[in-house]
């Protein structure tokens, strides 16, 4: 009982940072699951004792309806745009030079539980099929960065992602409004009956580069990052200790995959090496991290899950 006051009188008031924190990371969240399994995200790390953890749940959906601002939204409130038209899933935009200061990695990226991996048991039913919506928020350039990456698919494999018309199950591209750096996965692969499955991009995401759109449809469509496949340990070595407390899930060994093909150091779901990552192997002629687009082994993996 103690335990449990002092839990309440120290972390009580922090839940409302933590509130904020999965607001501004999310920007919105839609559903009572996707907000457990982002708090539980925050929650493993910060290591918080199991009634903290209930704590701020309480707290974090009290709180918000307390003050009339429920953290739950309505998926229906938002507005979508028009559908992709031909010219825009043609169009080539002109991505500028890569920012000097631009981050090594997605700003996020996938959001989910540690260790939950997708492959071929999350992929979708249908892959001449996966209808989106994107929001109407989007502009040309944005409308034309997801249309060129979306192409990529349509060019290179069988994945078709055709406009959403009454189909439960989803992706949804969100614009998320911030000059920041914040492009997410919220979750990984296909999940029956989620409903909306959600990207969700800020400008930065295609200011400079074209991979970064294709890097997170791939997550939604079912891979996981290359560097974190369970044979990675032959091909590169982690430095844990460079790798910052939230970041750390995103190198972790996705034990639950499988291994489609063999370890791509080209692949756009490869992090940079920064300081996080040395390489055991050679690899001449590859830029590690690139994200000008899918490999050509992104390409066969595709083709192998899907077609
Ligand atoms: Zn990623």
């Amino acid at each position: 009982m103690t335990f449990d006051l002092l839990t309440i009188i120290f972390i009580y008031p922090t839940c409302v940072q933590f509130c904020c924190g999965l607001e501004k990371r999310t920007n919105r969240v839609e559903s009572e699951t996707e907000f457990n399994e982002l708090l539980q995200l925050y929650t493993n790390s910060v290591s918080l004792p199991h009634s903290g953890s209930a704590v701020v749940w309480l707290g974090c959906w009290t709180i918000p309806v307390i003050t009339g601002s429920p953290v739950k939204t309505d998926e229906m409130e938002r507005a979508f745009g028009p559908p992709l038209s031909e010219d825009e899933l043609m169009s080539t935009p002109v991505f500028g030079k890569s920012a000097p200061d631009a981050p090594t990695s997605e700003g996020n990226d996938i959001i989910e539980l540690p260790n939950k991996n997708a492959y071929v048991n999350q992929k979708w039913p249908n892959p001449k099929e996966i209808p989106y919506v994107i929001d109407s928020t989007f502009d040309s350039k944005g409308r034309n960065a997801i249309g060129y990456a979306m192409n990529q698919y349509h060019k290179n494999t069988c994945i078709r992602f055709v406009p959403r018309t009454n189909q439960k199950d989803y992706i949804h591209i969100r614009k998320i409004d911030s000059t920041g750096w914040s492009c997410y996965s919220l979750g990984l692969g296909y999940n029956r009956g989620r409903g909306a499955h959600v990207v969700g991009l800020t400008p930065s995401c295609y200011a400079s580069q074209a991979g970064t759109i294709m890097h997170e449809l791939m997550h939604r469509v079912g891979f996981g990052h290359e560097h974190t496949r369970p044979d990675r340990d032959t091909y590169i070595e982690v430095i844990w200790d460079q790798i910052t407390q939230e970041w750390r899930p995103q190198y972790e060994i996705a034990t639950k995959s499988s291994l489609i093909l063999s370890y791509d150091y080209g692949s756009v779901m490869h992090y940079p090496l920064g300081n996080e990552m040395k390489t055991k192997k050679s690899y001449t002629g590859i830029r590690i991290g690139q994200r000008n687009g899918l490999s050509g082994p992104d390409v066969q993996k595709l083709n192998k899950m899907y077609c």
